[in-house]
């Protein structure tokens, strides 16, 4: 336990910059891991749990080490939520090696220790003793630090996620709460009053396109002053759509982020996994008489989709995300109703994002190969990232293009937003996931962008100028909801016109 809390111990030090304060905070938490344990270890399971215990904290050790990430509850349901391919990027040589060091030999040494207890009474006693001692230690040092400073525990809290085991053992516990809680309930549905509002006479039917994207962050959008021209393909639409550059996330994970867009509720309001019972906007749209449409090529949709038409056509392990488009202008017109279509992309998704690109978008070099993104250059790994932005933004102008080709039939909405941001290793953080109000602006700072067809701003008696005025307004994914639904003309109870970021622009 003490050489896999050594990072906890640094963090501590960091938290309280000064070492004395560190390795106080680090000593009590010992002390009081010491009381748990010695309960624990006793005769019959002794080896057993520190045989586990050495696999779990190993498996915990690479994944804060390598990534920098914390351990906690967001990240144990994203991790339980991702695809098999993701979890072959994560899992690597390197971490062959952490297990087999931090794991393996020290289990056969464990195993072959011979462990000598005393007689029942007198260990018993030692256990006591030892024990009284160690909770007094921890007492005496909580005491004098709340003594001090009242407010000392709440302002530690966060370090609990850097903690071995505590960390993880916390995540399952919660988890487990979490999905305990829904087992059994029915599906709550929100649908039932939904109903188009009248449309313009003589109007094309609606197509409102929404692009998910994937840990694309606003700081790395040349449309929001980045010095590389990372959005170069979108250059040519530039008069033609709005990009918000003050537009926040819900969550810093896909497991929080992508339900929480779809859901009445906001940020603050918003439980995760309750999209597995209730009903979305989507369910709403598609109630008050359009089609859906979810085309895939992320790990999945995360349960925002289960009650409409699904496609995925990437059958290997990677695609570039142009194949969302793949038979786009057949398969709309395919109907003439207004249709919703949801474009899931795989994004920037880390930590291999070379993969994320056709080799001919590798326009910056030299470039992070590797998921031990630690290893990379800070500039390679930007270059890499960078790469993946100039893809999607190729992406966006194709789909743009892909529009204009059916907006002699359709009157035509286009929305992309990322689910989260990225860290690039900047203070040592890599990757997404960190708790929301510690977690780097990178991470929650998000590109989001609306374009529409000249007939649907004129039908909709949409102020263009009004919506470009506001680009800077700051908006999150609490808006999108109702945004959806205003766009898509339905009307709901659920609907809060001062959250549609184009009621203020609708004349
Ligand atoms: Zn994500």
């Amino acid at each position: 336990m003490l050489a896999f809390n050594i990072p906890f111990t640094t963090a501590a030090c960091e938290h309280n910059d000064s070492l004395w304060g560190g390795l106080f905070v680090a000593l009590c938490i010992f002390c009081a891991l010491y009381v748990i344990l010695s309960i624990l270890f006793c005769r019959r399971l002794v080896k057993g749990l520190a045989i586990f215990f050495c696999f779990a904290n190993t498996a915990a050790f690479y994944f804060m080490n390598a990534y920098g990430v914390v351990i906690d509850k967001i990240m144990l349901l994203n991790v339980l939520q991702t695809d098999v391919y993701e979890v072959a990027d994560l899992l690597s040589l390197k971490m062959l090696g952490y297990l087999i060091c931090l794991a393996v030999i020290p289990s056969y040494l464990i195993l072959k220790t011979n462990i000598v207890f005393a007689p029942f009474r007198q260990e018993l006693k030692i256990k006591l003793i030892t024990s009284i001692i160690a909770a007094l230690i921890t007492s005496f040092i909580i005491g004098c630090a709340i003594y001090h400073n009242p407010k000392v525990l709440r302002q530690h809290k966060p370090l609990k996620n850097a903690l071995i085991p505590v960390n993880y053992i916390g995540a399952i516990i919660s988890v487990t709460k979490i999905k305990m809680q829904y087992i059994g309930i029915e599906l709550k549905q929100i649908s039932q009053d939904a109903k188009m509002l009248p449309q313009k006479e003589n109007s094309k039917p609606n197509l409102i396109v929404v692009i998910i994207g994937e840990s694309a962050r606003d700081a790395s959008f040349s449309l929001s002053g980045y010095n590389r021209p990372t959005n170069k393909p979108l250059e040519k639409y530039a008069d033609e759509f709005i990009y918000f550059d003050n537009f926040y996330s819900c969550g810093t994970a896909t497991a929080i982020s992508m339900p929480c867009i779809f859901s009445p509720d906001d940020r603050r309001h918003f439980k995760p996994e309750s999209e597995k019972y209730t009903e979305n906007v989507l369910d709403i749209i598609d109630k008050a008489g359009y089609k859906l449409l979810w085309r895939e090529n992320n790990t999945d949709c995360k349960d925002n989709c289960n009650r409409i038409e699904q496609e995925r056509f990437c059958t290997v392990k990677e695609c570039p995300d142009e194949i969302l488009l793949t038979n786009f202008a057949n398969k709309i017109t395919s109907t003439d109703m207004p249709t919703l279509v949801v474009l899931h992309q795989r994004g920037s998704h880390g930590p291999l994002y070379a993969l994320r690109y056709p080799k001919e978008f590798e326009i910056y070099k030299p470039i992070c190969q590797t998921e031990f993104l630690q290893k990379c250059s800070e500039q390679e790994l930007i270059n890499v990232y960078d790469n993946t932005i100039y893809y999607t933004s190729h992406m966006l102008a194709e789909t743009i293009k892909k529009l204009k080709s059916l907006q002699d039939k359709y009157n035509i909405a286009m929305l992309f937003t990322s689910d989260h941001g990225e860290s690039l290793g900047k203070d040592g953080i890599y990757l997404h996931s960190a708790p929301y109000n510690t977690a780097p602006d990178e991470q929650k700072h998000i590109p989001t962008l609306l374009w529409f067809s000249p007939d649907y701003i004129r039908d909709n008696n949409i102020d263009i100028d009004c919506i470009r005025q506001m680009k800077s307004d700051y908006f999150s994914h609490d808006n999108i909801f109702h945004t959806l639904l205003g766009m898509s003309r339905v009307s709901s109870s659920y609907y809060k016109s001062e959250l549609d970021m184009l009621a203020k622009c609708r004349r």
